[in-house]
């Protein structure tokens, strides 16, 4: 008995909920129903949960069937009869129902000019983010301006005042049409081909229903800020993506935006992985003698970098700083090394007086094995200056060439010869 009385008061809830009478017209229902759903529409910031009821109690008041058996018996008539039922659309998603009903069929069967739930996906789109090392050590956040295609949010992204889209008429809202040529008495040949009147979508939005905002476009373009976190140690070509953040488009699902990181050069600092490198050169007394000079590093220290007593640093040399390379990614508090790349300046040329000061203090010459007698029998030679990079380029370039010619000569019956001595 209690159960009864409970199950009398439930045949109203659905009712309630899209604000209209029990003996309200079908008309009257898919007005309150498409009122109310635009305006709880999550797209536009309503409750998801609110949207679902709503969906609910129409996809039920809207069936005659459906309705009768709420009326008798209330809500849980229907989601035993349902669930017996098997897979009878017991638990419809509500962008479904939302969907068929703005898509131009709210009653009955008929799919919807849709052809369901075909969602594709949208493209990602990549962006270059040029990033200085600085950027990379200390890591920063960018807030970057851009604008993208989003849904209309004055129509829920179906381009019409109304909601109601209407099947294009030229493609009978297919999106296709079918042309047929005649190649013979009893021959034909159809041709499909994108319906130009809809542009493929298969449906039409008169010009008096078009949305004003979107002028039946469905989508509008949109200024959004992304804030971009750029951590620190994140590697060159490192990606960083916002998920469906890429343009809008009805019955699709956002792409991706995608940053690409590009690391400027620094004009100081190379970066290898999770080690930096920086380049010095001494003078020949600093190589010999001892040095030190600061480094401003690139947050802002300065590092005293310094010889140990009595070392010698040789032309081409590297040394090593523990600890101040680059940040490792997501493991900050550990850092690569800081190599030194030495080079030494020469004096160009060194007077009779500096040769003997040297000779006095430099470690003795080894003695000369020969007599001036044998050196007499020698020939004389004179060392030319040379530009040594210019004499291999030209050196490299004569042997591409050799290589081309061989190359052209095993052409003939050579090759055969070489894989046979394999
Ligand atoms: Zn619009
Ligand atoms: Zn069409």
């Amino acid at each position: 008995m209690f159960g009864r009385a409970a199950k009398k008061s439930d045949n109203t809830r659905y009712y309630d909920i899209l604000g209209v009478s029990n003996n309200s017209s079908h008309d009257d229902l898919k007005k309150a129903y498409k009122k109310a759903a635009i305006k709880n529409h999550p797209d536009k910031g309503g409750d998801p949960e609110k949207f679902k009821e709503l969906a609910q109690a129409y996809e039920v008041l809207s069936d005659p069937e459906k309705r009768e058996i709420y009326d008798q018996y209330g809500e849980d008539a229907l989601k035993e009869g349902m669930g017996g039922g098997g897979g009878g659309g017991g638990g419809h998603d509500p962008f479904d129902i939302f969907q068929s009903f703005f898509g131009g069929s709210p009653f009955g069967s008929g799919g919807g000019s849709r052809g369901g739930r075909r969602q594709r996906r949208g493209e990602d789109v990549v962006h270059p983010l040029k990033v200085s090392l600085d950027d990379l050590y200390l890591g920063t956040s960018k807030n970057l301006s851009l604008s993208r295609n989003a849904l209309c949010s004055k129509c829920t992204g179906k381009g019409s005042k109304s909601g109601a889209s209407m099947k294009c008429a030229a493609c009978q809202g297919t999106g296709m049409k079918v042309s047929i040529r005649h190649l013979g008495p009893s021959m034909i040949q159809q041709m499909q081909h994108p319906c130009n009147e809809c542009k493929g979508t298969g449906e039409t939005i008169s010009e008096k229903d078009r949305c004003t905002q979107c002028q039946g476009e469905k989508v509008v373009q949109e200024k959004k800020v992304l804030q971009v976190i750029v951590e620190k140690g994140m590697q060159n070509g490192q990606k960083i993506t916002f998920p469906g953040e890429a343009d809008e488009a009805p019955d699709t699902i956002t792409g991706d935006i995608v940053f690409v990181l590009q690391q400027k050069e620094h004009p100081k600092f190379k970066r290898k992985a999770e080690d930096l490198f920086v380049e010095h050169t001494l003078s020949l007394t600093e190589a010999l003698c001892g040095f030190h000079f600061v480094l401003t590093h690139l947050d802002g220290r300065q590092l005293l970098i310094k010889s140990n007593p009595g070392e010698v640093i040789k032309p081409d040399s590297y040394k090593a700083i523990n600890d101040e390379g680059m940040p490792l990614y997501q493991r900050p508090f550990m850092k690569g090394k800081l190599y030194v790349h030495f080079s030494v300046e020469f004096p160009d040329s060194v007077s009779p007086d500096q040769v003997k000061a040297l000779e006095a203090v430099l470690p003795s010459k080894p003695p000369s094995q020969l007599t001036d007698m044998e050196l007499d029998e020698c020939e004389e030679t004179t060392l030319h200056d040379v530009n040594m990079e210019e004499e291999l380029r030209r050196k490299q370039q004569y042997q591409q060439q050799e290589a081309y010619d061989e190359d052209e000569d095993m052409h003939g019956g050579g090759q055969r010869v070489q894989c046979a001595q394999q």
